[in-house]
């Protein structure tokens, strides 16, 4: 059953973010959404989840936060530094210190003041590329100090945590919203749209991802005849 309770999504435009947006959509009486600037490789980014937003008819409000640019030895956010495959001990270089943590605290600072208190979030640990602040363990902990900072009895829902890309195509798709995801958002770090560059780390999980579960979705096609 739907809730009469509002939420407020992290939303981005990439695919993640997008099918918690459409989650929450479904789950929650009302939705807003919250972007945020931080000097991410891509500004166009900004206006494709500024479109997204208009299109599933809620709310955007844009964030800038400018210290995450300042942590110059990331991929993400210094645009001279390549994006490289994640190295096997180590964090990959796509990795901006403080993110989700400044990002759910900026959130739930947001959602206070609009009395809200569900915030919904893409963080998923299964394809975390090692990234430790996408780790269900640093959620709760998280929520717990938000909570305990700003007197508030706060969520933070992440229905995708233990959701890989090809289980995250297919929840887009039971909730009527495959071919929106697949054409209307960004996820490649080469800020090509839709299907993107194909080559960087992060097309590679989405591609791998989309390319199983179409197999996955024809056969459930066929055997429903
Ligand atoms: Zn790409």
């Amino acid at each position: 059953m739907k809730s009469e309770e509002s939420a407020l999504v992290l939303f981005s435009g990439g695919q993640d973010s997008t099918t918690c947006l459409f989650w929450a959509k479904k789950e929650f009486k009302e939705v807003r959404t919250v972007g945020f600037n931080y000097g991410q490789r891509h500004n166009y980014e900004v206006e494709v989840a500024k479109t997204i937003a208009k299109i599933a008819d809620v709310p955007f409000e844009l964030i800038t936060i400018d210290i995450l640019s300042k942590t110059i030895d990331n991929s993400l956010t210094n645009l001279a530094i390549e994006v490289q495959p994640k190295p096997e001990n180590a964090l990959p270089n796509t990795f901006v210190p403080g993110r989700n943590l400044i990002l759910l605290t900026y959130a739930s600072i947001l959602a206070r003041s609009f009395g809200i208190k569900h915030i919904v979030t893409g963080i998923s640990q299964t394809d975390f590329s090692g990234y430790p602040d996408c780790r269900e363990k640093f959620v709760k902990s998280a929520q717990k100090t938000i909570n305990l900072a700003l007197e508030t009895d706060i969520e933070i829902h992440t229905p995708l945590m233990f959701k890989n890309k090809e289980v995250i195509w297919q929840l887009s798709d039971e909730l009527g919203v495959f071919d929106l995801v697949r054409h209307n958002t960004l996820t490649c770090y080469n800020g090509i749209m839709a299907d993107g560059c194909g080559k960087c780390p992060s097309c590679l999980l989405r591609n791998n991802g989309l390319t199983r579960y179409l197999k996955k979705r024809e056969k459930l096609l066929r055997q429903k005849g």
